[in-house]
């Protein structure tokens, strides 16, 4: 039942409501008030909070609302329930999350690799997201479905990053590409490709660079390598502590290389990750894992409902 789904806050604000004498469009609001605060803290985009609540006020009837209930008959009616909350309430509440389960659907179902027959798998981020820690999990996860994967590093960019795919690689031992020599990303990327396609590995994933920020230099260099490359899936890795910049950030990277679906990062933090339904809204594509941890098993297929619970909490 969605009332047990909802965070903590939330049900307790809601129970507050609840001593109210009559539901009317006041307690409706302050109700609404109360959830867009939370999302607003869980890092949600404003203008989605916004889209919600109108959605919301258009599918509850207010007119039934303003006239008031009796109190009494209405908690009768949902003894279900294991706090008195009125039914309009619990009405709001599922219209809630529904309308957040919907905006981190984006109505189609990412590409999944299939074994035997290679995939190739492109990674994108700005710096610090996750990108490579994110990569070595995804191809160990698939390993342990019995997938053979390989590593290709093309990032260039980031003294070290090689090393630490490396290292990653190694512990997971899985194949891995890339050069302490070789500028050019798009010559690493296509030399580590063909490679393991003669390797007949099956999930080959292509680590790329990051920056700080969103830079010209950046997009054109992922623009090149997906050229390159021509993955069947693009991953943008966001970190969930972005906040509001989650939006601009996914846009920028659909607006240059295919981005298919997402992969939010560090949710064993204190951040709620509500910057996921801006990478969805931005990129059109759903979110495939979770990472919860630094380690290559803290990794997590992504499901909405708790995710959405958390957002509210
Ligand atoms: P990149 O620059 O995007 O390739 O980022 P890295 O993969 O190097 O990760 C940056 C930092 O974030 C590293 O210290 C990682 O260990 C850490 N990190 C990555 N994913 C997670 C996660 O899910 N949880 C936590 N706590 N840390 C993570």
């Amino acid at each position: 039942m969605v009332l047990a789904q909802l965070g903590g806050s939330i049900s307790r604000a809601l129970q507050q409501m609840s001593n109210a004498t009559i539901i009317d469009e006041k307690v409706l609001n302050d109700c609404l008030n109360e959830i867009t605060r939370a999302l607003l803290q869980s890092d949600v985009q404003f203008k989605l909070v916004r889209d919600m609540q109108t959605n919301i006020k258009k599918i509850v009837n207010l007119d039934d609302l303003a006239a008031g209930h009796n109190k009494r008959k209405i908690i009768q009616q949902v003894k279900a329930f294991s706090i008195p909350i009125y039914w309009p309430i619990v009405g709001v509440c599922e219209a809630v999350f529904n309308e957040l389960c919907t905006i981190l659907d984006p109505g189609k179902p990412a590409f999944t690799p299939k074994k035997g027959k290679p995939s190739v798998v492109m990674f994108v981020g700005l710096q610090g997201s996750g990108k490579t820690t994110t990569c070595t999990k995804y191809a160990y996860y698939h390993q342990k479905k019995g997938y053979k994967p390989a590593l290709v590093c093309a990032d260039t960019f980031r003294a070290g990053a090689f090393d630490q795919l490396k290292q990653n690689a190694t512990k997971a031992k899985i194949p891995f590409y890339g050069s302490y020599t070789e500028s050019d990303p798009v010559r690493i990327a296509v030399e580590g490709v063909e490679r393991f396609k003669k390797e007949n590995c099956d999930l080959i994933i292509v680590d790329t660079s990051g920056r700080h920020k969103q830079e010209a230099a950046l997009f054109e260099e992922m623009r090149q390598v997906s050229e390159a490359t021509k993955p069947d899936l693009v991953l943008f890795v966001m970190d969930s502590s972005i906040g509001q910049a989650a939006f601009d950030q996914a846009q920028a990277f659909k607006q240059s290389v295919p981005v298919g679906a997402v992969i939010v990062t560090k949710m064993d933090g204190h951040a709620k990750g509500g910057g996921a339904l801006s990478a969805v809204a931005a990129t059109k594509s759903p979110v495939i894992f979770i990472g919860t941890g630094e380690h290559m098993d803290e990794f997590e297929i992504f499901d909405v409902k708790p995710f959405v619970s958390r957002l509210l909490g």
